[in-house]
């Protein structure tokens, strides 16, 4: 990783630009560069090869008078020096500083994304905490530094330059924002990922899919009515045949897909990269994984062999009617005193007179 050099800059005021002015062979070096993306870094060939400057020397009193307008920051990349351009609008900005701002700025640009404690810029600079407090909050009203409170260490507040993003050890991972939990992305993103793993391990079917006799259910139950009424003890009833309830041939309804690419937490993390919804942020194989397993306690997702995942059903998708579980016994709160004699039994049960609307035999 590249690191900033020690040097500090002497503040040059920029010369205002006049219409017909004639570029200087820095500004030249300095749109030249310009032209490459966004956070290139230029090593000394690079330059040399723009052929702005014709010898070394004149490249290094070129590169020294853009350093010295801020207008490039020296580095240092595995040992080489290296150089890259900052904006006129925040060299414009620095050259405003004030010679303590400036150098609180250049300890601050040294972290990077790692951001420093403010006790630990105060030890490094031997400011007072006076000074240090009003240097800090003139360089935040600039918009040049920003401040964080750490992740890690909840009392500690962080420094970084304003443009960047604070590492995930200040920040936290994707699903943090200013050290708390961020809910509505969690939710955003696990609804997005809801809908990836029910496109990958389910497939819509129409309703009446696999549904080998339909039943009109009021039938079925009067004709259940007229057996019962036909005979003299509930128990020599013939046996309820399974029922389904009816589904409407127009309309859909989910079902897993059979031996299905089952998603893994690699896997989902790679697609949602790949997407780009995170605002600059990576999601590693980790953070999926605790999002996924937030989604299986929450009974969205369910687990298939240790790695995968696929989505849960819910009960009308797979809800089929039986006999047992309609007739009142299957939920009876006094199943367990209910026998063949005694004072609670099925010639005596209240609840098939309910069900039935007969009337139970006395005893
Ligand atoms: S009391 Fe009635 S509903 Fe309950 S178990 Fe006995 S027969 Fe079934």
């Amino acid at each position: 990783m590249a690191s900033a050099a020690a040097p500090l800059p002497v503040p040059k005021e920029e010369p205002p630009a006049a219409s017909n002015e004639v570029v200087s062979p820095a500004d030249a070096l300095y749109d030249k560069c310009a032209q490459r993306s966004e956070g290139t870094v230029f090593f000394q060939r690079d330059l040399s090869n723009m052929q702005v400057a014709e010898t070394m020397a004149d490249l290094t009193l070129l590169l020294q008078d853009l350093c010295d307008r801020h207008l490039m920051k020296l580095m240092t990349l595995e040992g080489e020096p290296c150089w890259k351009l900052r904006s006129r609008s925040e060299a414009d900005k620095l050259r405003r500083l004030t010679p303590d701002e400036r150098l609180l700025y250049h300890h601050i640009d040294q972290v990077q994304a790692e951001g420093v404690w403010s006790k630990a810029l105060r030890m490094r600079t031997n400011f007072t905490q006076q000074n240090m407090t009003k240097c800090l909050k003139s360089l935040e009203s600039k918009d040049l530094v920003q401040s964080v409170m750490s992740v890690k260490f909840p009392n500690r507040k962080m420094y970084l330059l304003k443009h960047l993003q604070p590492s995930e050890d200040i920040a936290g991972g994707p699903w943090q924002s200013e050290g708390d939990f961020d809910t509505a992305l969690i939710d955003a993103i696990s609804s997005v990922i809801a809908q990836h793993i029910e496109n990958e391990t389910c497939i819509k079917v129409p309703g009446n899919w696999n549904d080998y006799g339909q039943h009109d259910r009021a039938a079925a139950i009067a004709q259940k009515k007229a057996q019962v009424l036909g005979v003299q003890d509930i128990e020599d009833a013939p046996a309820v045949k399974p029922y389904q309830s009816y589904r409407d041939p127009n309309s859909s309804r989910l079902v897993h897909k059979n031996s299905p690419q089952y998603p893994t937490a690699a896997s989902v993390a790679t697609w949602l990269n790949s997407k780009e919804v995170l605002r600059g942020k990576t999601c590693r194989e980790d953070d999926m994984e605790q999002l996924l397993e937030m989604m299986v306690l929450d009974g969205r997702l369910e687990k298939i062999s240790g790695t995968n995942y696929r989505t849960v059903l819910t009960a009308t998708d797979t809800k089929i009617y039986n006999g047992f579980v309609d007739a009142p016994c299957g939920n009876c709160p006094v199943f367990d005193l209910c026998g063949d004699e005694g004072e609670i039994s099925a010639r005596t049960c209240v609840y098939f007179g309910q069900w039935l609307e007969t009337q139970s035999e006395e005893v």
